[in-house]
């Protein structure tokens, strides 16, 4: 478990664990928020929704111990599915779960595997959604990161370097999500109504965004 992490493969189990540790810490601090990003156009639930599922993933992440970046993953998308209620739990489990299967037994990957795994996350997101670039979801600040985290490794940037501008460009994404109509989930019932309020999902999407950046960053 205190293996010196492989260069070539930087994303473990640690690394995934690490992942967890920052993407629980977030959700708990921006949980009230999120809840309130979530009053105008929706239910106002999703911070409560995001806290009970992450801090549920790390329980069973404590429990299990699993030894691979995959098994990690895995297990934090089966534990969402199974404790948040509401769109984003699926959604969310969707994407880890797929990704974690992508990532298969292997104890250490590159981290090119992680942004193809990811990106067979974000597909399953897409494909389970029926979303769009543009409807006002976690796809519009997930997209954009994929696409930056992908244009930094190709160019050649290390995995801290590459998530950083991942978690730019997340965060820009969720911003850029206000003026948008919603097309999709219980925003869409708002109509032109849900204009002038950023999305609550793509709004977390952007912190679990930045918690690869802060598992990234601590590799280094
Ligand atoms: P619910 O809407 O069921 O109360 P949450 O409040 O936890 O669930 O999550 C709402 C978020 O889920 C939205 O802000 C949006 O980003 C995301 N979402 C809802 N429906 C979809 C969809 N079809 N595709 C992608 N994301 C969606
Ligand atoms: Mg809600």
């Amino acid at each position: 478990m205190n293996a010196t992490p492989d260069p070539e493969a930087p994303v473990d189990a640690a690394f995934a664990r690490r992942w967890l540790a920052a993407a629980t810490a977030a959700v708990e601090r921006e949980a009230a928020r999120l809840t309130e990003l979530d009053s105008p156009i929706g239910d106002a639930d999703h911070g409560a929704n995001m806290r009970r599922g992450f801090l549920a993933a790390r329980t069973a992440v404590e429990q299990e111990a699993p030894q691979t970046p995959g098994g990690v993953l895995v297990l934090v998308g089966r534990t969402l599915i199974s404790t948040v209620g509401g769109a984003s739990g699926p959604l969310y489990g969707t994407l880890l779960r797929r990704a974690g299967k992508e990532l298969g037994e292997e104890p250490a990957v590159p981290v090119t595997r992680l942004r193809d795994a990811l990106r067979a996350g974000v597909d399953g997101v897409a494909q389970l959604g029926g979303a769009v670039p543009g409807d006002k979801t976690m796809l519009d600040a997930l997209l954009p990161a994929l696409d930056a985290l992908g244009g930094a490794l190709d160019a050649g940037d290390g995995a801290a370097k590459a998530f950083a501008a991942a978690a730019e460009a997340a965060g820009a994404g969720a911003t850029a999500t206000t003026p948008m109509r919603a097309r999709k989930g219980r925003a869409s019932y708002l109509g032109e109504r849900s204009i002038g309020h950023q999305d609550p999902g793509a709004t977390s999407s952007a912190l679990l965004v930045e918690a690869f950046a802060e598992a990234a960053r601590e590799d280094a």
